[in-house]
């Protein structure tokens, strides 16, 4: 409950209520002591529940009666074990109603200050420095308190009471506008900013995690001169929107959309664009959603409150690099890009990145896990009992997260990248450094992906401690199974772009029975060569061009020539060596790559300029189409002799042979959707009723993609079976390190 303000909410709450005792903490949680008539006490336990601060989350209550002391006031005690605790770190949180109140109220000593925050809301994990969380091993250590802010601070009535980054203009951090020809402090430099920004400026912004690109996001000139500067990958721009009204006349809200927008979390939420919205076009080329934010920290909302409408809100990472959080590193890396910088002298520690998340039947589902949900721990249930080893999970290398697991107790670190950039691989070893310091975390295992060349797994390698090598299809499924306590026996259905197989081969659409930590591989998609290597992931010719040979022989070369997004001659005379060699060709069975090809068939995209374009171009012509359910494809069942094989040849050769499918892009890609749902439920069918199992868990990153998620379970629950999916860490492989944690928990114990 540390930073919550758990302690004083109870405080505030038992005074109210005219009853005597005290509140603590102990290993076990908070315990309350309290005296007076019993009607009074029973309000008191009802309000402490539906009055709890937002930031606290009472798990359960239990309730003793004890002999009354004749206290005459209400106490908190601050318990000798206080430091020795493991630290219950929490999430940053944003700005509170109560602080955005004081915020627009020119008569509070605190109207328009950009830093202030109190126990339900601020900065946490990203300016810890080390435990126990107090200012002083905080980045607010170089900030003295002024008076009225340390009477706050030491009242256990006040709503500051303790709050570790509480600050004020007068002691606090100030914000700063640079420019040529600018140099601005306080609010003055927020007004210049928001003025620069109507003018159609890009800014660099510094928040809570790292730096921000900020401009208008309803200008294509403007967009389109941030993309020219830096953003060349067509990567989707997050929108930060003033307010939920104005999300909503850019997206079709759910009323889930609308809840996972809110404070304290406030994450990008993914939704459906509004034809209307007015964006400029290079917000997010090819996409069927905006990803909106609301503001969350008060620079924000005070730029917010100087008139701006949607700003274009994207992490200012150089293209692979970590995100940038150095003033000094922002400065050098963004001169290029940024017309001015608006940046504060608060450092932060902890860089992390926005949280990214999509609502399937009211839940948030992440896809990126960082601010506001790091470092939130999992409580693991369904683990043996005497599961109590300490184990780091590295995770994987694309989308990487590692996994700090103590017994049952999971802390899945926020995203850190792809590590194929250097810069981003030593953030990474930091990053872990960092959180073990943090955590005291001493781990006597080290659970990494199988891969051989992945630099995760190689940092783990190189630890010298006990090791478990796992699957990476297998660790997405135990994801699945250690958010739902769930031991197994699972049919897992493990959908991706790629992963390293037990044979050798690249793994991506697999049928497995997991029980505890073990995996035996039922189904799979039917192998094709991945022709070219890492060309083979980006270029979506190449997937398409190995798919139409197996599906039509020696017609696949002018099927591919014959596309508007055709590769040179001279490209596919090299294919056409290496495929009749088997030369530099691994055998696949990447679902991943079957998007990208039929995006190519449909000529939707040419290459994946960043992680799955062309997949996301794919879903968004698909839910242009209206018919739902569309009509499947041919598809076939194979039994093979030790697994069953989903082919795809004749929905490839029907794909191939319709003249029409690039005018019918729409049609065609929402009829792939519903062969890709119904292939799957055959194949997990088949194998749960060979193996006499009803649950089927779902994971990988192909289960990011709404449409195919919401179908896959809507035909699975039609059969019968029960179906688990992610709902806590990504599907995709930021999630793998809970996993690979879960499975190496079991392996460790037996
Ligand atoms: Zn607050
Ligand atoms: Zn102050
Ligand atoms: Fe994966």
């Amino acid at each position: 409950m540390q930073g919550v303000g758990f302690r004083p909410y109870v405080y505030r709450l038992a005074t109210r209520h005219q009853l005597t005792g005290a509140v603590g903490n102990d290993t076990h949680g908070a315990w309350i002591e309290v005296e007076g008539a019993a009607a009074t006490i029973a309000t008191f336990e009802r309000d402490l529940v539906t009055e709890s601060p937002p930031l606290a989350r009472i798990s359960a209550i239990q309730r003793t009666e004890t002999p009354p002391t004749g206290d005459t006031h209400f106490r908190i005690e601050v318990s000798a074990s206080d430091d020795d605790q493991r630290p219950d770190v929490t999430p940053d949180a944003a700005t509170c109603a109560d602080c955005l109140r004081e915020l627009h109220d020119p008569t509070d000593r605190r109207h328009g200050y950009a830093f202030i925050n109190c126990t339900n809301c601020g900065p946490r994990y990203s300016i810890i420095r080390d435990v126990p969380y107090d200012r002083p091993q905080t980045t607010m250590s170089v900030f003295q308190m002024c008076d009225a802010c340390q009477a706050e601070y030491d009242a256990p009535s006040d709503r500051r009471f303790h709050a570790q980054p509480n600050a004020c203009p007068v002691c606090g951090p100030e914000v700063r506008l640079t420019a040529s020809d600018v140099d601005l402090h306080g609010r003055s430099a927020i007004e210049a900013a928001a003025e620069l920004l109507k003018s159609g400026r890009i800014i660099a912004v510094k928040g809570i995690g790292g730096y921000h690109l900020a401009c208008r996001a309803d200008r294509e000139d403007v967009v389109s001169r941030l993309r020219e500067r830096k953003l060349r990958d067509g990567k989707p721009l997050a929108v930060m929107v003033p307010d939920v009204a104005t999300a909503g006349r850019l997206c079709n809200l759910t009323p889930a959309d609308e809840a996972a927008l809110q404070p304290p979390g406030a994450p990008i939420v993914l939704c459906p664009q509004r034809p209307d919205a007015g964006l400029a076009k290079s917000v997010a080329p090819g996409c069927r959603d905006f990803g909106l934010m609301l503001p969350y920290a008060p620079l924000h909302h005070l730029l917010f409150a100087a008139g701006l409408g949607p700003l274009v809100m994207t992490s200012a990472n150089i293209s692979g690099q970590p995100l940038t959080y150095r003033d000094d590193d922002a400065t050098a890396q963004l001169a290029d890009v940024a017309d001015a910088f608006l940046t504060h002298n608060r450092e932060i520690y902890r860089p992390i990145d926005d949280s990214v998340v999509f609502t399937f039947r009211d839940d948030a589902i992440p896809m990126r896990r960082a601010r506001g949900l790091t470092p939130q721990p999992l409580r693991l249930n369904g683990l043996p009992p005497g599961a109590t080893n300490r184990i780091l999970a590295t995770g994987g290398d694309l989308k990487s997260a590692v996994c700090l697991l103590n017994g049952t107790e999971a802390i899945v670190s926020e995203h850190l990248g792809d590590l194929s950039h250097p810069d981003a691989y030593r953030h990474f070893v930091q990053s872990v450094e960092r959180l073990r310091q943090l955590f005291a975390f001493d781990p006597d295992f080290v659970a990494c992906d199988l891969h051989p060349r992945y630099l995760a797994s190689g940092f783990a390698r190189q630890l010298d401690l006990p090791l478990v090598e796992v699957q990476h299809h297998h660790a997405h499924i135990a994801s699945v199974m250690a958010e739902h306590g769930e031991v197994g026996p699972v049919i897992g259905l493990s959908c991706d772009g790629t992963g390293y197989g037990t044979d050798g081969a690249t793994w991506g659409c697999e049928v497995l029975r997991c029980e505890r930590g073990d995996f035996q591989r039922l189904g799979q998609l039917e192998y094709f060569p991945q022709v070219g290597g890492d060309a083979a992931a980006i270029e979506t010719w190449r997937p398409a061009a190995a798919l139409l040979h197996a599906a039509c022989g020696d017609e696949w070369r002018s099927v591919v020539q014959a596309s508007p997004l055709a590769p040179p001659d001279n490209a596919l005379e090299l294919f056409s060596q290496q495929l009749a060699a088997g030369l530099n060709a691994v055998p696949t069975s990447s679902l991943g790559r079957v998007f990208d090809a039929v995006a190519f068939l449909l000529g939707l995209c040419p290459r994946n300029r960043h992680e799955a374009e062309a997949a996301m171009a794919l879903e968004a012509a698909a839910s242009r189409h209206d018919e739902r359910p569309a009509t499947p494809y041919p598809f076939r069942i194979e039994q093979a002799a030790d697994a069953f094989v989903l082919s795809l040849r004749e929905m490839v050769a029907t794909l191939a042979n319709d003249s029409d499918r690039h005018t019918n892009a729409p049609q065609c890609a929402a009829r792939f959707h519903e062969t890709i749902a119904q292939g799957l439920c055959a194949l997990a069918r088949r194998a749960a009723e060979q193996a006499d199992i009803s649950v089927v868990a779902l994971s990988g990153g192909c289960f990011a993609n709404r449409l195919l998620l919401s179908r896959v379970v809507e035909l699975l629950e039609e059969a019968g079976l029960t179906v688990l999916y992610n709902r806590q860490v990504p599907a995709g492989d930021g999630g793998i390190a809970l996993g690979q944690a879960w499975i190496a928990a079991w392996t460790c114990i037996t």
